[in-house]
């Protein structure tokens, strides 16, 4: 056997076709030192657009270079910007928060109380790919799950610095700040003006 697994088993490992034992013993085994650029190898053929990766973000999304910016891409082409703006602030979302949507995922007395807690599923709006579900207390931030220092792991992981250095900042209050703006030039909705009317109608009448 090979002192390093060569690429095809590589591959079957990322694909999941290995079997546990196999698995194990490249888990417990001494890693070659190109090991890294050969995954992102692997990682870019399965892709079809031409942005270097720079770094997979799992099984779905990876940071890309494109151009001078360091972007997040589903592989099914759909970009999710800078990759210090939370991508999860431009998926599709889908929250559960009441005993029925709980349920469907936790049926039963494992049911969490929808007062302490709320599932939040993030979705490609490109393919529809779940890729990521968070379960925090109601009103709770989005969470930013990973926030790589990429320069810092190429130059001081990978001992290949990167052209450009771009210090890991969180920009994600950028997204955020620019809803605010717009949800503050929005009238108020006509639908909220006539629920009042109506309820105050109601209580005329009840009155
Ligand atoms: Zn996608």
């Amino acid at each position: 056997m090979d002192k390093y697994p060569p690429k095809e088993v590589l591959k079957d490992l990322i694909e999941g076709k290995l079997d546990w034992r196999r698995v194990k013993q490249i888990m417990s085994s001494p890693k070659d030192a190109d090991r890294f650029e050969k995954y992102l190898a692997l990682m870019q053929e399965r892709v079809r657009w031409p942005e270097k990766i720079l770094l997979p973000l799992g099984e779905h999304l990876y940071i890309v270079a494109k151009g001078k910016q360091r972007i997040v891409k589903c592989d099914c082409g759909c970009e999710f910007g800078d990759w210090r703006e939370n991508w999860k602030l431009k998926a599709l979302v889908y929250v559960r928060n009441t005993r029925q949507k709980l349920a469907e995922i936790y049926p039963g007395p494992r049911s969490p109380d929808p007062a302490w807690c709320e599932i939040r599923e993030f979705y490609c709006p490109g393919c529809g790919t779940q890729l990521e579900v968070e379960n925090v207390p109601p009103g709770y931030p989005v969470t930013f799950d990973f926030l790589p220092d990429i320069d810092g792991f190429y130059a001081q992981w990978l001992g290949k610095p990167l052209s450009e250095q771009v210090s890991a900042e969180d920009k994600s209050v950028k997204v955020t700040s620019q809803w605010a703006r717009e949800l503050s030039r929005q009238p108020t909705p006509k639908v909220a003006r006539n629920a009042r009317t109506s309820s105050a109608a109601r209580a005329k009448r009840a009155g």
